[in-house]
């Protein structure tokens, strides 16, 4: 049987950095990905995810040099973004948070990053094996932890250490985690309950509606937590215009249904994506036909569309002791609030990767925790705030912003002095912060493991 120092599940941004990261370490490293066909690749690679953006402070978290990512990468430096409320608007022009980026963000091309990621960690000597997914994990605990990896060939691999990476679906690290938490702790993070689905198209934008330096989101316009739709700048006019959503929705239980701006009397159930992208389209531009704004079918992953699922739980630990980190989407890592997970994914990569090349798994959920604790606690807390809003609590809370925005971006503790209602959001975002300090942000603790 073929014996590997670090054997990594899943070839996306995660598992790329953390293959190159424990390569760096001169560990013996594979990184398995089963392979994901797309219009814009050649070949199989990665399940690329083409909703691609990063804020400045990001890229600081990240912990890559952004002068050496390729060229074709990033498509469109952004100057902000904006809010839409049914009625009230929020522009955001800075994060308010230090960065060392000097732009609001970027829109990048997946595929091509994810590409160039795993260019970094062949280079630094790993091997990426794509093409065969893996099918089952075996732990044996009882010494010095050994993790038996079978392919879907039947070939297998036999490792110390295991990074899991396979994304929020969890297919490899559901498995791995269930068999650790024999009290069913992990139903909670059940990615058919637990999980988003988003879908996107790829549309070319009439050249005077094209904003490219701005991403747009309308909250408050299609009944869900944390759904929305958005419109992402690409390169030339062409934009990504797409929507994340809870799965399994039923429109029977929307309270007020009337007042969600996307929603039609006749529906009898939650519109699909591609019904909502036409309606979104055809409320934000209404001097326009859907006509105007024609499908790109050469990208994305087929037909110019792309669905994905999408993590929307907290993140979690690992059980290190069994000498195995999860990491990036499948830990959890993706924001609930904002979706955003790349650059998570590729620091909680980076970390597990160099760690386990060390022998030295013990240390990495303090070291993630060190690492992206201030982000994650921000989202989390943000995304329970605004779990339940319908359309008017988004109106509301745009509107306070608003009255607190500087040139710098705001501050949530300005909110305190804006009458009763931004009192009574400062204190409610103060406590959830308190409340989930050193940690306790964690879905499942390391100590939950029976390991
Ligand atoms: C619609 C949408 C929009 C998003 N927008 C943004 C955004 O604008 N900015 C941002 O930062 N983030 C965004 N994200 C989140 C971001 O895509 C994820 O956080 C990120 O992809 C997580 O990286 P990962 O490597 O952990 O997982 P993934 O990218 O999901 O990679 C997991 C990999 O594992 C492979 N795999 C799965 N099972 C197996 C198996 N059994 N054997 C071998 N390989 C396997 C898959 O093929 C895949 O390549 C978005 C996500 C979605 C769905």
């Amino acid at each position: 049987m073929e014996h590997v120092d670090v054997a990594i599940v899943g070839g996306g941004p995660a598992g790329s950095s953390a293959g190159r990261a424990a390569a760096l370490e001169g560990a013996d490293t594979v990184v398995i990905e089963k392979g994901v066909p797309r219009a814009d690749r050649e070949g199989l690679g990665p399940d690329s995810t083409d909703a691609a953006g990063i804020l400045d402070y990001w890229v600081d978290i990240m912990d890559i040099d952004i002068s050496e990512v390729p060229d074709g990468v990033i498509l469109q430096e952004l100057s902000g973004t904006d809010f839409i409320g049914p009625t009230e608007t929020v522009q955001l022009n800075a994060t308010g948070i230090d960065a060392s980026y000097h732009h609001f963000g970027f829109t990048f091309h997946r595929a091509r990053m994810d590409d160039w990621l795993r260019e970094r960690a062949e280079d630094a000597g790993a091997e990426y094996r794509v093409g065969t997914g893996v099918r089952s994990v075996e732990s044996d605990l009882t010494g010095t932890p050994l993790h038996t990896l079978t392919l879907k060939d039947g070939s297998e691999i036999e490792t110390p250490h295991l990074v899991l990476a396979d994304g929020p679906q969890r297919t490899v690290s559901g498995q791995v985690l269930t068999d650790l938490l024999p009290g069913g702790e992990f139903e909670r993070l059940s990615p058919p309950t637990a999980n988003h689905i988003a879908y996107q198209e790829y549309r070319e934008f009439p050249e005077e509606l094209f904003e490219r330096d701005r991403l747009k989101f309308w909250w408050g316009y299609m009944p869900g937590h944390t759904a929305y739709p958005w419109v992402f700048p690409n390169d030339g006019t062409v934009a990504r215009v797409g929507l994340t959503m809870p799965i399994g929705m039923d429109i029977d239980a929307v309270a007020n249904r009337e007042e969600y701006a996307l929603l039609r009397p006749e529906d009898e159930r939650i519109p699909s994506g591609k019904v909502y992208v036409e309606r979104i389209l055809d409320l934000a531009y209404p001097e326009y036909d859907l006509d105007d704004f024609p499908l790109v079918k050469d990208r994305g992953k087929r037909d110019g569309t792309e669905t994905y699922p999408i993590s929307s739980t907290r993140p979690i630990e690992s059980p290190t002791r069994a000498n195995v980190a999860v990491v990036g989407g499948a830990m959890g890592a993706t924001s609930a609030f904002h979706e955003g997970g790349d650059h998570v994914a590729m620091r909680t990569g980076k970390i597990a990767g160099r760690l386990a090349g060390m022998d030295a798994m013990r240390a990495y959920n303090s070291e993630w925790q060190e690492a992206i604790g201030d982000e994650v606690l921000r989202n989390v807390v943000m995304a329970e705030m605004v779990h339940d809003f319908g359309p008017r609590d988004w109106d509301r809370t745009f509107k306070l912003i608003n009255a607190i925005m500087g040139e710098d971006g705001y501050k949530p503790r300005d909110a305190a002095s804006q009458g009763l209602y931004g009192a009574k959001m400062f204190a409610g975002y103060t406590k959830r912060k308190y409340g989930y300090r050193d940690g306790r942000y964690c879905q499942i603790r390391e100590d939950e493991y029976a390991v």
